[in-house]
């Protein structure tokens, strides 16, 4: 990527160094098996900075790692950041704490820009955002990562309240949904933002208009609903969810691969 180029939104692991499998700390959990301390490489970690176990991370107890998402900030570091180094420092992981955020506020943003209520709003923000996100590594460390957060957030509620005038949904915004079983709940144009949906059946259910800001979709049987008109849905949230071929996705997001491999609802 060539700097002065738009920020990419996506992570491309092949232009990085693997600084999501060396800086941060884990402990052992549901989502990464093993405790790993800060700045230290992931036992797993290959020589040519790939996963070793890239193809078995789910059966292997690293599920966390198969839904990461830099959403591109990883390679935004290395490449245009730091200019194409060649080796991690310490610097890259102070970096990408404040990159990764901005990152996925970026992403958001390309959603919202589609928005005719707050499309010219959002496209403004999403320039300032780029213009951070440029920034030299010691001039990051400065960012207000939170005060971004604010106004994306405050936008993004316009573009609730436009996209659900008009329409009453369930207001289930933060909610404990863990493993519930949502089938016959009609939670077209719902306020799902923050809401814990680990494993919470959502077979065959219509989401169109419902708000998925930051709902925790790990494990979520999503196989034959229609997603296709939630709005706010992230790449990396439908990576975390269980789909099927009849779950239908945003235009803008990609079917998750590991989806093929799950059997249909029906
Ligand atoms: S398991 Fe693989 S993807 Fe996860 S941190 Fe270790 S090397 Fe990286």
């Amino acid at each position: 990527m060539a700097a002065g180029s738009a920020p990419e939104r996506s992570a491309d692991c092949s232009r990085c160094l693997a600084l999501c499998c060396v800086g941060p700390s884990f402990a052992a959990s549901a989502d990464f098996a093993v405790d790993k301390p800060a700045h230290t490489p992931c036992r797993h970690l290959r020589p040519d900075d790939g996963c070793g176990i890239h193809d078995r991370l789910r059966a292997r107890g690293f599920p966390g790692c198969a839904v990461f998402d830099c959403f591109g900030a990883g390679q935004q570091v290395v490449q245009v950041t730091f200019g194409g180094a060649r080796r991690r420092t310490r610097e890259m992981f102070d970096a990408l704490e404040v990159l990764r955020p901005l990152h996925e506020v970026l992403a958001l943003l390309d959603e919202a820009v589609r928005s005719p209520a707050v499309g010219a709003e959002a496209a403004a923000l999403a320039a300032r955002v780029e213009d951070l996100v440029a920034l030299p590594a010691d001039a990051l460390t400065t960012v207000d990562v939170g005060a971004v957060r604010r106004e994306a957030g405050a936008l993004f509620d316009d573009l609730v309240a436009a996209a659900q005038a008009g329409r009453d949904g369930p207001d289930l915004r933060g909610a404990d949904l863990l493993g519930a079983d949502l089938r016959r709940r009609d939670l077209r144009s719902a306020r799902l933002r923050g809401a814990l949906l680990v494993g919470a059946d959502l077979r065959g259910l219509d989401l169109d208009g419902a708000e998925l800001l930051g709902a925790d979709l790990r494990g979520a049987d999503v196989r034959g609903a229609r997603l296709d008109g939630a709005l706010l849905l992230t790449a990396l949230q439908l990576e975390a969810a269980r789909g099927d071929a009849a779950t239908t996705v945003p235009g803008h997001l990609a079917r998750p691969g590991h989806w093929a491999a799950l059997p249909s609802a029906r």
